[in-house]
């Protein structure tokens, strides 16, 4: 029981991160009505829980991310820092400052992101709704644990958005192979990416910044654009950019998978 809520917490958590904050609030790879934007944002909330973004503040830095990556400027680079933990909190106090208004960013990271103040700032942002998800969560732990260290899963669930932007933008721009040559040190994890549901494709995503298919070759999986084609067959949301399932040959020859 424990571990089918901690593998529902992880992948649902990762799944609406992917879906909601990068390709719609940063990106815009698709639109929707606004009662559905609504739910989607609300289940969003409901999914990360003690650990929910702001979407604004998630999409200035990640916008920041794909116009300066891997150079000084890029808001978490792995190549300048020395864990991924420091990564983590730096990126934690930029993040915050756009979150919380106290800094704004160059004028072209502002807009097209989704606000509603009840859910970002008054919920989202509450330390005792925080406390509140992190009580349901160990009641859960509580209730249905059958083994002591079991407890130790708890901490991830309580900075489970942030456990996920850790892996990805450590392993995606350290570890994996490249398809592309992008001027930067973006990779492909994995082929398949289950673990983090298309986001662990960095170099593909990369090179094609606006496409809602993170892979790129026929081998390669994206689950949330699997998703994402089954939300525009019903008519949810509509695919803004082009669908390319799998792109024509790429521009440039893959290159070999090098270790980082
Ligand atoms: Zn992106
Ligand atoms: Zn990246």
């Amino acid at each position: 029981m424990v571990y089918a809520f901690f593998f529902s917490h992880w992948v649902l958590s990762v799944f609406f991160q992917s879906l909601f904050h990068h390709r719609y609030g940063a990106h815009r790879m698709y639109t929707m009505g606004p009662r559905t934007e609504r739910v989607l944002h609300f289940l969003t909330y409901l999914v990360q829980g003690a650990s929910y973004l702001n979407p604004r503040g998630y999409a200035i830095l990640h916008r920041e991310h794909h116009a300066f990556s891997d150079t000084e400027k890029d808001p978490h680079s792995p190549h300048y820092f020395r864990n991924a933990f420091r990564m983590m909190l730096d990126t934690k106090h930029r993040y915050d400052d756009y979150s919380y208004d106290r800094k704004q960013p160059e004028a072209r990271f502002l807009g097209g992101y989704p606000e509603w103040k009840l859910v970002d700032r008054t919920l989202g942002q509450s330390w005792v709704m925080r406390l509140v998800w992190v009580g349901l969560y160990t009641a859960f732990y509580v209730a249905f644990a059958t083994a002591w260290w079991q407890f130790l899963l708890l901490p991830i669930h309580f900075l489970m958005g942030p456990v996920h932007g850790a892996i990805v933008n450590w392993c995606g721009h350290k570890y994996g192979y490249q398809n592309f040559d992008n001027g930067d040190k973006s990779r492909n994890t994995l082929p398949f990416d289950v673990l983090c549901m298309g986001e662990l494709f960095q170099n593909n995503h990369h090179k094609w910044g606006m496409s809602p298919n993170f892979a790129a070759r026929r081998w390669e999986l994206d689950p949330t654009w699997q998703v994402m084609k089954v939300l525009a067959w019903l008519k949810v949301i509509h695919i803004a950019t082009p669908q390319r399932a799998v792109w024509p040959e790429p521009h440039t020859e893959p290159t070999v998978a090098r270790a980082a």
